[in-house]
């Protein structure tokens, strides 16, 4: 390729604009000052100089990828930024009104006692993209300097050593044939101290750094779930902004973890989405599908009667907890947020723990620079902090949720009921799997799961449509971010045995089995609907999907999501 790949040198790299990253860019730049500050009035201990800090995010802007519900515990906003709201937090409203249903085809039973783990009171409706573009102008005028469009394409080490010293970007100008554009520009090598991932669910560095470090030797194999998600604009305010439902049981079949939820927000705007475990066994079961199909409801129908909707988008979530957090320090590295599984799946939150768990890897960044010892065993300080304190605390009680929906959710919601009683405690630990491997042969299935149902246009869409207002855009002349290790397998195995999943559980319309003019049939990969939710590297039962970062600013546009 041509051109010099230039070299830049930082004291703290991060990688991804989330909550994890940006709490703990912050809270290291008011430790730093703190500490210059007692240092200066003679407490001892050496002066930091300027300690240069960037974040690099691969959106467009910050924010732009995020996706969330999102109701807030605001306990670890309010550690970071005591008087959040009087500085203008972006939240929508206090937490009102809330009820949780089981549904039923037509009907639903109200849960006459919300249990604890769903109970909102005193929490936020928030926007993840309000939120973190919000922290981001915090970060900025604190002089944090943040990069949209770098994506972390490579972790950077030192020699043939596991010691992590980097990361290289993405190239930029490459076109589709894999030659450089005339607006070609390499990959910047970024060499960092520390560099910490907080690049969200699955991300792309850290998945392939955690198997070359073998950070997960000790944790049972991640699990996920995804949420599909719509805006609805209303005519009126019959569902006011902080009232808030969550639903389980239908449509998803008693094998399927999952449910619902809607939130209400300012200006008449209704969030709602639903979520399906990704370890279903049924290889027809479409996350997007079900979701549509949700929305007949007569509970949900008639409250998005007369709106429109206004925005759409996906993403996938840790949901294994506490025993599926791998180590998450290595020398000069550390991870925080969803990357390291730091999310409550049993009160679907996970923003308050990427908060902590920045500001955590704060403090240990702070004693790392103040000794000048970025070793794994000084670095090894987070794991401690994060298990010990309250992450741990709280990933601890919630520790067999999931595992109880591991075989189905009518075993799961009695034992995920009986160890919320007994703080987690069940006589016996349960094991769980890795969710591609829950996944059933096709031949055991009849005919289409979804036959009859057609998207009417004004209450229920495809995916093409729903795509359309997901702002997405790729550059379609780029190399194709879904690596497919090796197609034939798509064609044949894939095709008898699991009836090619992938066109039902991208929720993008990303997969196609398309037939040849020849005869025959070939996957087509339309990776530029792609909205990086993460899905098909999660859920590809060969598990051949590598999903690695498109060219910078590529990917959704999401906006109040
Ligand atoms: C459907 C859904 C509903 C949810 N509901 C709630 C809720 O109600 N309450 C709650 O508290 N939590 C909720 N969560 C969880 C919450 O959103 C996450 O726990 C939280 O956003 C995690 O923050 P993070 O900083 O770890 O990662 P993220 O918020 O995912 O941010 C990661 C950032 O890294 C960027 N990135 C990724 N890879 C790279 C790369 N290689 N290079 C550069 N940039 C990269 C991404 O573009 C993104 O901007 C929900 C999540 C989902 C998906």
């Amino acid at each position: 390729m041509p051109g010099e790949r230039e070299t830049l040198e930082m004291d703290v790299l991060l990688v991804g604009a989330g909550p994890a990253s940006l709490a703990c860019a912050l809270h290291l730049t008011n430790l730093i000052t703190t500490h210059n500050e007692r240092v200066k009035k003679g407490s001892g201990g050496k002066q930091l100089g300027d300690v240069s800090i960037g974040i690099i995010e691969k959106a467009a802007e910050i924010g732009a990828h995020q996706l969330s519900g999102a109701v807030l515990d605001p306990f670890t906003l309010s550690e970071l930024i005591p008087d959040f709201e009087s500085e203008g937090a972006p939240l929508e409203a206090p937490v009102g009104d809330e009820h949780v249903y089981f549904l039923t085809q037509q009907g639903k039973v109200s849960m006459p006692v919300i249990p604890p783990p769903l109970r909102n009171h005193g929490n936020f409706v928030v926007s993840i993209n309000k939120l973190v573009r919000w922290l981001g102008e915090k970060c900025e005028a604190a002089g944090i300097n943040i990069f949209p469009e770098f994506p972390g394409a490579e972790m950077l080490y030192d020699g043939d050593s596991d010691r992590v010293v980097g990361v290289r970007t993405g190239d930029k100008g490459i076109d589709k044939n894999g030659k450089p554009k005339p607006n070609f520009e390499p990959g910047v090598n970024i060499r960092a101290k520390v560099t910490v991932l907080g690049e969200g669910p699955r991300g792309s560095l850290t998945k392939r750094l955690v198997s070359r470090l073998g950070l997960d030797a000790e944790s049972d194999p991640q699990v996920y779930s995804v949420g599909v998600k719509e805006l609805w604009e209303m005519p009126d305010d019959r569902f006011g902004p902080g009232n808030v439902i969550h639903t389980l049981g239908w449509p998803l079949d008693p094998e399927t973890f999952g449910g619902s939820w809607v939130y209400g927000m300012r200006d008449r705007i209704i969030d709602i989405g639903h979520v399906v475990g990704l370890d279903y066994r049924d290889p027809r079961v479409d996350p997007h599908h079900e979701f549509q199909l949700l929305k007949t409801h007569p509970l949900i129908k008639d409250l998005l009667r007369g709106g429109k909707m206004i925005r759409y988008g996906a993403k996938a979530m840790p949901v294994g907890g506490w025993y599926t957090v791998p180590r998450l320090s290595a020398a000069g590295l550390l991870i925080a947020g969803d990357s390291g599984a730091l999310l409550n799946g049993e009160r679907l939150k996970g923003i308050h723990l990427a908060i902590k768990s920045g500001m955590q890897a704060a403090e240990v960044i702070l004693e790392a620079l103040v000794s000048d010892d970025f070793s794994g065993q000084k670095l090894a300080d987070y794991d401690r902090k994060v298990k010990d304190g309250p992450i741990g605390q709280e990933l601890y009680k919630s520790r067999n949720f999931h595992q109880a929906f591991d075989r189905g959710r009518t075993f799961g919601m009695v034992v995920a009921g009986i160890s919320s009683v007994t703080g987690g405690r069940l006589p016996v630990r349960l094991p769980i799997h890795a969710g591609h491997e829950h996944l059933r042969r096709i031949a055991l299935f009849d005919g289409d799961r979804y036959a009859g149902f057609k998207p009417d246009g004004t209450l229920t869409f495809d995916k093409v449509t729903d795509v359309f207002y997901s702002g997405t855009e790729h550059s379609e002349d780029q190399p194709c971010h879904l690596k497919v290790a090796d197609t034939n397998i798509c064609v044949d195995r894939c095709t008898r045995e699991y009836g090619n999943p992938c066109q039902n559980f991208c929720p993008a319309n990303v997969y196609e089995m398309v037939e040849e003019s020849r005869g025959g049939r070939r996957l087509q990969i339309n990776f530029s609907n792609c909205v990086h939710c993460k899905t098909c590297d999660i859920m590809d039962p060969y598990q051949i999907i590598d999903w690695v970062p498109p060219e910078g600013g590529g990917g959704p546009n999401y906006r109040n999501m």
